[in-house]
C-alpha cells in the first residue's frame, strides 16, 4: 500500500488503544479494572445537557463560523477574565473540536519543516506525535535530577536556533506535577525575550490538590494579548468531565488566531454547533460541577497515596493536580523485564486484569500511568491486583471476579 512515510511514522494513540482493550476483554466478561482512562466519571453537567438539547430540539443545526459561535466566545472571554485576569477580544479566540485539536492547529500554523518544539518529559503522549505531524522535530527535555519537574537550566541548554515553542502542561498528564510559579515566570520571562512560542496546555488548570497553586502564565508576562509569546489551550473535556464532546479552544493574538482560522476552516469548517452550545451551557452553568470532580480526585488521590505506601520498592511523587499518578516500578520490576514498562503492563494485565499505561509512553520508563479517576473500590482493588503480580511478600492468592487465583512466578 502506498501509505506516506510521514503518516506511517505516526504511532498509535497508546491510551486509546489500551482503552479498547479494557473494553474488550469487559465485554467477554472479564472483571477488568482500567486504571488507565483519562476521563472523569461523572454524568454531564445538567446546563451542558439544557443547552445542547434547546439547541438541538429548535432543529437549526448548521456551520458556525470556522473560528466558533459569537456566545461561546463571550462565555470563553469571561472564563479568561475571572480565571487568568486576562481581557481579550473575540478576535484573539478560536474553538476546536477538543484541545487536542487546539494543539495542532496551534503547531500547524507555527512550525516551518525542521522548526524544534521543546516537550518537557514526562509529557501528554501526542505532543511529540503532533509535531512530527507537521514536519517539526520534537525535542524531548527531562529533569536531570530525577523529578518531575522541570528546570530552566535543562530547557535553556536544549534550545536551538530552530526553537520554535515550548510546550508546557501544568497540571501534568501524567505526573500529576503541578509547576512552581517560579518557574512558570522563569519560562515566561524567556519565551517573551527569545521570542519563542509558549504553548500553555492548561486542560487540567482547576483540578489541584491539597492548596497547590496553579498560576496562568499570563500574569508573568507584561505584553499584551497582541505581543505575548503565551498561547492558552483550554477546554471543557477534563474540568466538566465532557470529553465525548469535543470543544476545546486556543487563547492568541489576532493574526495567529486569523491564521488558525484559515487553517481550521479548510480541516474541519468548524466545531459542531450543538457541541459548541453543550460547552457554552457548562461554562456558563454552577461552576460546582468542577469543585465536585476536584475533590473526588483529591480524594482519590489520598487512597493511592495510601495504597501504594505498602509497595515498599515503588517510589511515588504525590500528584498535586489532575487524576493520575506515575509511580517508579523499577525496583519491583523482575530482571526479565529490565527497564521495560510496557512489557509490565501486558504483564498486569495479562495476570491481574488491570489496565495501566506504561511510562514509556510519556518518556519516563521503569513508571506506570494510574489514573484514579475511577471509584475509591477499582482503585484499591487494582493496586492490590498489581501488587499480587508483582511483590513477592504479598498475599499468594487472589479473587479476581469469583475466580481464586494462586501466583506462582515470584
Ligand atoms: N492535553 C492534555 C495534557 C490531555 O491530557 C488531553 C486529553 N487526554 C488533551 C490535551 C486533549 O483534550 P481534549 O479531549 O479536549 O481534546
Amino acid at each position: 500500500m502506498n501509505i506516506s512515510r510521514l503518516a506511517r511514522a505516526i504511532a498509535e494513540s497508546p491510551t486509546f488503544a489500551l482503552n479498547e482493550e479494557a473494553r474488550i476483554l469487559r465485554e467477554r466478561g472479564e472483571p477488568v479494572i482500567n486504571m488507565s482512562i483519562g476521563e472523569p466519571k461523572n454524568k454531564t453537567p445538567i446546563t451542558a445537557i439544557l443547552s445542547s438539547a434547546t439547541k438541538l430540539s429548535g432543529g437549526d443545526i448548521k456551520y458556525t463560523p470556522p473560528d466558533g459561535t459569537p456566545s461561546l466566545k463571550k462565555a470563553i472571554i469571561r472564563y479568561t477574565e475571572e480565571n487568568y485576569n486576562k481581557i481579550i477580544a473575540p478576535e484573539n479566540v478560536i474553538i476546536s473540536s477538543g484541545a487536542k485539536q487546539s494543539i495542532f492547529n496551534i503547531l500547524y500554523s507555527i512550525i516551518n519543516p525542521q522548526d524544534e518544539v521543546i516537550i518537557l518529559a514526562p509529557h501528554w503522549v501526542s505532543y511529540p506525535e503532533m509535531v512530527k505531524m507537521v514536519y517539526g522535530i520534537p525535542v524531548i527535555v527531562t529533569p536531570e535530577d530525577g523529578t518531575f519537574h522541570p528546570r530552566m537550566e535543562d530547557i535553556e541548554r536544549a534550545v536551538s536556533s530552530y526553537t520554535k515553542a515550548i510546550i508546557v502542561n501544568s497540571p501534568n498528564n501524567p505526573s500529576g506535577e503541578v509547576f512552581s510559579p517560579e518557574f512558570i515566570a522563569q519560562v515566561v520571562e524567556f519565551c517573551e525575550r527569545k521570542k519563542i512560542f509558549l504553548i500553555m496546555d492548561d486542560i487540567y488548570h482547576k483540578l489541584v490538590f491539597d492548596g497547590s497553586v496553579w498560576e496562568p502564565a499570563y500574569k508573568y508576562t507584561k505584553a499584551d494579548i497582541e505581543n505575548t509569546m503565551v498561547i492558552v489551550v483550554n477546554g471543557v473535556a477534563k474540568l466538566y468531565g465532557m470529553t465525548g464532546f469535543r470543544v476545546g479552544w486556543a487563547i492568541a493574538n489576532r493574526k495567529l488566531v486569523e491564521v488558525m482560522t484559515n487553517v481550521q476552516g479548510q480541516m474541519t469548517s468548524c466545531t459542531s454547533a450543538l457541541l459548541q452550545a453543550a460547552a457554552e451551557g457548562a461554562l456558563n452553568g454552577m461552576q460546582s460541577v468542577v469543585e465536585n470532580l476536584r475533590l473526588t480526585f483529591q480524594n482519590n488521590k489520598q487512597v493511592v497515596v495510601q495504597e501504594l505506601k505498602s509497595f515498599k520498592g515503588v517510589r511515588l511523587i504525590p500528584p498535586k493536580g489532575t487524576f493520575y499518578a506515575l509511580p517508579d516500578f523499577r525496583a519491583y520490576l523482575p530482571s526479565s523485564l529490565a527497564n521495560d514498562s510496557v512489557e509490565l503492563a501486558k504483564l498486569i494485565l495479562k495476570k491481574a486484569l488491570v489496565v495501566t499505561v506504561p511510562g514509556k509512553e510519556f518518556g519516563m520508563e521503569g513508571h506506570l500511568r494510574l489514573s484514579y479517576a475511577g471509584s475509591v473500590k477499582d482503585i484499591k482493588e487494582g493496586i492490590e491486583r498489581i501488587k499480587w503480580v508483582l511483590d513477592p511478600t504479598s498475599p499468594n492468592e487472589i479473587y479476581i471476579g469469583d475466580r481464586k487465583l494462586v501466583r506462582d512466578w515470584l
